[in-house]
């Protein structure tokens, strides 16, 4: 089932990315997460794709997996930059034979500590080349979404030019749209006030990260442009040296957080799991009566 179909049939929309696991101890993990959070009822749930097709057959089995053993309807992610036009035709082609009917349409980082990185000549270079692959040989066949930074893309000048590039993704066909993590909703509010005066309509998620490892959030939000509130930020450093601490912080945080959002009319939430279920669990167990 298409998830624009969907987004249309429900109230408010909840959604968990999960990451194709490395080993087999892992993937069994993941199946385990998945099995506890599939009673949420969930609208979708995503798989992501590493940079550069590094986990090309690992997320396909994944997607593929997730749509024969559950229930649950799963988007592709899939980077563009690095493939061949012809990979990525390949890629796509097999999604529809095996009956995956939602891609997360990206350009995907571009590699560093690879030496002599080329893109192949034909690779596209920004997503919205991708999401006109996929309209002008699929047609409607997909559901697609897109990224959205309310904090604008790192690498943009500034926010306007980010939104600038945004809507050519909406207008290339995009049907809805994820965000990357924020710890401030200030941020979410203005962007979507800002798309909403570029007369941008479609549906965009906000996308949740509970902080459950500081460290390691941290770094994450230091490479995407994530700004963590000084306030929370202390809370934190207080205790980084205790694990369930900065956990039980990271859950009343992005619990508050997706109060205020639920609160705002957002039409749905999108959680990072990181293929844990614990942390999501705890939230939607706090806000499951505003949902
Ligand atoms: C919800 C979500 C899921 C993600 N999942 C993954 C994943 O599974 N795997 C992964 O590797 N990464 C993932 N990412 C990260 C993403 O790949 C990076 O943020 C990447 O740097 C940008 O991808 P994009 O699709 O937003 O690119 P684009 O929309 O192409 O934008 C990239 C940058 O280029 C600018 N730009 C766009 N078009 C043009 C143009 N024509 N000319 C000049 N500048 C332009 C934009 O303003 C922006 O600064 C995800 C991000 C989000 C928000």
């Amino acid at each position: 089932m298409k998830i624009s179909q969907l987004l249309k049939q429900v109230n408010k929309s909840i959604s968990f990315e999960f990451f194709p696991p490395k080993s087999k101890e892992a993937e069994i993990q993941l199946f385990n997460t998945i099995k506890e959070l599939e009673p949420l009822n969930p609208t979708f749930v995503s798989v992501t794709y590493g940079a550069g097709g590094s986990t090309r057959d690992r997320t396909r089995n994944i997607v593929k997996k997730i749509h024969e053993e559950t229930n649950l309807t799963v988007m592709a992610h899939l980077t563009c930059l690095g493939h061949t036009k012809q990979e990525i035709l390949d890629i796509l082609e097999d999604y529809k034979n095996i009956g995956i009917q939602n891609i997360l349409a990206l350009r995907g980082d571009v590699p560093v500590n690879v030496e002599n990185f080329e893109l192949p000549e034909d690779s596209c270079k920004f997503a919205v080349e991708l999401v006109k692959i996929i309209r002008e040989n699929f047609g409607n066949y997909f559901c697609v979404a897109v990224a959205a930074y309310p904090e604008g893309h790192p690498e943009s000048p500034n926010i306007e030019r980010d939104i600038f590039y945004f809507k050519k993704k909406v207008e290339a066909g995009a049907d809805f749209a994820i965000t990357q993590m924020f710890f401030d909703n200030t941020f979410f509010y203005e962007f979507m006030e800002k798309i909403q005066k570029e007369k941008i309509n479609i549906p965009v998620i906000p996308g949740i990260m509970p902080i459950t490892n500081f460290k390691q959030i941290r770094k994450f939000a230091l490479m995407c442009g994530a700004t963590i509130p000084e306030e929370l930020v202390k809370k934190l450093e207080a205790v980084e040296d205790k694990p369930e601490e900065v956990k039980k912080i990271g859950i009343e945080y992005a619990t508050k957080q997706c109060i205020d959002l639920l609160e705002h009319g957002v039409k749905g939430l999108h959680f990072y799991t990181l293929n844990k279920s614990d942390a999501t669990l705890q939230i939607y167990n706090n806000i499951k009566h505003l949902l």
